[in-house]
């Protein structure tokens, strides 16, 4: 895909009110474009890297400027990997503005270590997300009862923890299942 810093290939406006992508209430940037092609993939229409709009990022931040009462914002697709410069800066300027950030990818987080030994940009997103969802969606390994995750083999990887300790440090899901709803976002910020 084009990288262009300016613009960022999205599958759709900036949605609002999820709370299906992680805790609390969310926006979620859907971004366009993913190699990944898993079977049972719910948005095949975002696969094709030529689809979806070029959208100026400073659109985005005013998208951003925009929200209320969103707790974080989710950037997911297609699969944000492929954009990594744009949804960096997009995720830190969320960041700026408060919002936790969760990120889904196909890839899985040692292909990313992998991927950033050539390109420094994905340490870089690495630093600004609070909770990254690796792994493709796998049919067979499909689980309707996962928190915030469709297959079995996918995991929430808390990202601050795991940089810190340099091994993969799991979301912490049985204190989020613990804690009463309300108490449960603040963890992120
Ligand atoms: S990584 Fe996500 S968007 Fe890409 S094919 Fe798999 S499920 Fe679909």
């Amino acid at each position: 895909m084009e990288q262009n810093n300016e613009y960022i290939r999205l599958a759709a406006d900036l949605q609002t009110d999820s709370i299906v992508d992680g805790p609390g209430l969310r926006a979620v940037l859907w971004t366009q474009g993913c190699a990944h092609h898993c079977k049972g993939c719910q948005n095949p229409q975002t696969w094709n890297f030529n689809g979806g709009g070029l959208v100026p990022i400073e659109m985005v931040y005013e998208a951003i400027d925009e929200l209320e009462y969103q707790d974080g914002l989710t950037i997911s697709g297609g699969d944000p990997m492929y954009q990594p410069e744009a949804c960096l800066k997009i995720a830190k300027y969320a960041k700026s503005k408060g919002l936790n950030i969760w990120v889904y990818t196909g890839f899985t987080y040692e292909e990313l270590v992998e991927l950033s030994k050539k390109n420094a940009i994905y340490m870089e997103f690495f630093k600004v997300i609070d909770v990254l969802v690796d792994g493709k969606f796998i049919l067979e390994e499909r689980d309707l009862s996962l928190l915030f995750r469709g297959s079995r083999n996918q995991r929430l990887i808390d990202m601050s923890k795991t940089l810190k300790e340099h091994r993969v440090i799991l979301f912490d899901e049985d204190r989020y299942n613990e804690i009463g709803e309300f108490e449960r976002v603040p963890m992120y910020v």
